[in-house]
């Protein structure tokens, strides 16, 4: 996995990071998940000839702080605890809205909350989320097959599908090594 060939720096960098930000996800160089979100952030909002305002980068940057699902009211809470200022709610969701539309951030539907889109495809076609119980933190991970199932089941039974979504719950891989060390 990408840790492995993780480069000496970013040891560096995870340890300021656990001055800096409690919550930052350590287990690897966070940082460049974040940069290579908002880069695709901008070309996104360029493209549809829409701005990164700087409402809808710091909404983005609160839920790209780590791979964890939250909801609407956790990213309102730190967004006034970090910058000191008061967020309306409904700007805090027209800007979630905005992300989600861009593909940026999806909405975990079995939990009512929204983590940050570091695979880049559009609108999570075709991939499943898996979320742990533990740690919250999600995975997309690819799945064409359940989706060609999904698409075979519906027309069997003359259904129209819109939407599907899949979710998964259960340990992430780090969580399941801190239960049952060996
Ligand atoms: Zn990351
Ligand atoms: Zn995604
Ligand atoms: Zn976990």
């Amino acid at each position: 996995m990408a840790r492995s060939s993780m480069p000496p720096r970013a040891a560096v960098s995870a340890t300021q990071a656990r001055r800096v930000d409690p919550d930052a996800d350590r287990s690897h160089d966070h940082n460049s998940c974040v940069a290579t979100l908002l880069d695709r952030a901008r070309q996104s909002f360029d493209k549809h000839g829409l701005r990164l305002t700087p409402l809808r980068q710091r909404v983005l940057e609160e839920i790209a702080a780590s791979h964890d699902a939250m909801g609407a009211y956790d990213v309102l809470d730190r967004l006034s605890r970090r910058t000191g200022e008061r967020v309306a709610p409904i700007s805090v969701y027209r800007a979630i809205d905005a992300l989600l539309q861009a593909g940026l951030v999806h909405r975990l539907e079995s939990r009512n909350a929204f983590f940050a889109c570091h695979a880049p495809h559009l609108n999570r076609q075709r991939h499943m989320a898996l979320v742990c119980d533990a740690c919250a933190k999600v995975v997309e991970v690819p799945a064409a097959d359940l989706y060609d199932s999904i698409d075979a089941a519906s027309d069997a039974n003359g259904f129209q599908l819109k939407s599907a979504v899949a979710e998964g719950s259960g340990l992430c891989a780090t969580c399941r090594i801190q239960e049952h060390p060996s």
